[in-house]
């Protein structure tokens, strides 16, 4: 399971990658720099070359950032309009010296000058963008809480922006549940998050949501309101969240926390209780998004299972007295039983590597 949290850049941008670990995150978020200003300091070489290679360490697959929070693509302005466009290059360009796989960007507010204005906005600044960085990072729209004047909150407006995209294919979506909930969607009930994703799917395509944000929401069905809740303490719930993890075409995203830190909870105590949520399946793997060709990993979890599974079978040695051993997952080697054997040793090897091969 890709599961993390948005974990701290402070001392520097490395130490993220410790603070993630200490968090039991298999993935993590960050921004790449002081959200509040913006102004960013230059990355020193150093500092890509260490968050680079402690991120290799760990084995971190996926890692997000997230835009600082002054720039606005929709605005109808067109000074904030440019220089969050500015911001939007040069994060981009960040995350490509970090190797960072992709950025997330809310899309912002119209200042009240009509949602159609703020669409025009959102995907020049994105085609502006794109046109001007050549990178292997994914920009990630946000979808918006349904704030009044935000652009973004409806998956048809979402549609919109992607029918401008000159570059579809270095655009997705990350779609956080608060702001879905917030909106409108009622991801919280069964029938309501099937119906979400359908439309979801119909709008903008399943296969383009990359990234999940996982937050329980303060605000109530539709209040509008962009405020983070504890997993379980908000309108969502924990069987909410139980369904969101475990659905099919979900489980295998990475998935975000975003939520407070305060005297109900932390980090911890919302990894700790979504990973209790989290179901583990017997099916065979499903391909999660039609059209999508490329089979996803196993997540860590399964594989570890897996392995266990597996070495509980065969730790046990044969009748025979051969020793087994088994290194990794897969690999059974026997040991000669010395001496010149009657061919026994051949055939159990050929019987084991086809029960591996069946169990495979
Ligand atoms: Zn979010
Ligand atoms: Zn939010």
């Amino acid at each position: 399971m890709l599961l993390g949290a948005h974990v701290s850049i402070s001392g520097s941008i490395a130490k993220s990658v410790d603070r993630a670990k200490e968090l039991g995150c298999t993935t993590f978020q960050i921004f790449t720099r002081n959200p509040r200003g913006w102004r960013a300091q230059k990355l020193k070489e150093s500092e890509v070359e260490e968050f680079r290679r402690r991120r290799r360490e760990e084995g971190y697959t996926v890692v997000v950032a997230h835009m600082p929070y002054l720039p606005n693509i929709a605005s109808p302005k067109q000074d904030s309009w440019r220089k969050s466009v500015s911001v939007l290059i040069e994060e981009l360009r960040r995350c490509d010296a970090l190797g960072i796989e992709y950025l997330v960007c809310h899309l912002g507010s119209h200042l009240g000058k009509g949602v159609q204005v703020g669409i025009e906005r959102v995907a020049k600044a994105v085609n502006e963008a794109l046109g001007k960085v050549e990178t292997g990072c994914v920009l990630l729209l946000e979808n918006m809480a349904g704030q009044k004047g935000s652009v973004g909150s409806r998956f048809e407006e979402m549609r919109e922006i992607f029918a401008r995209i000159e570059q579809p294919d270095r655009v997705g979506v990350c779609l956080d549940t608060c702001h879905l909930y917030a909106a409108g969607y009622d991801i919280r009930s069964e029938a309501g998050l099937e119906e979400t994703l359908r439309s979801f799917d119909e709008n903008v395509g399943l296969g383009k949501l990359k990234v999940l944000h996982l937050n329980d929401s303060k605000g109530g069905l539709g209040s509008g309101l962009d405020r983070h809740e504890h997993i379980g303490h908000g309108h969502i719930g924990k069987e909410g969240f139980r369904r969101i993890i475990n659905h099919r075409h979900l489980r295998d995203l990475p998935m975000i926390i975003e939520t407070p830190e305060d005297e109900k909870g932390d980090y911890s105590y919302d990894l700790s209780v979504l990973r209790s949520l989290r179901q583990m399946v017997s099916e065979p793997h499903e391909v999660p998004f039609e059209g999508h060709s490329r089979v996803r990993p196993l997540d860590a979890q399964r594989c570890q299972d897996l392995q266990v599974r597996r070495r509980r079978r065969l730790d046990a040695p044969p009748r025979g007295g051969a020793h087994v051993r088994i290194g990794g997952p897969v690999q059974v080697r026997l040991l000669p039983l010395g001496g010149g054997g009657d061919g026994g040793d051949a055939a159990r090897e050929l019987r084991l590597e086809r029960r591996l091969r069946l169990r495979r």
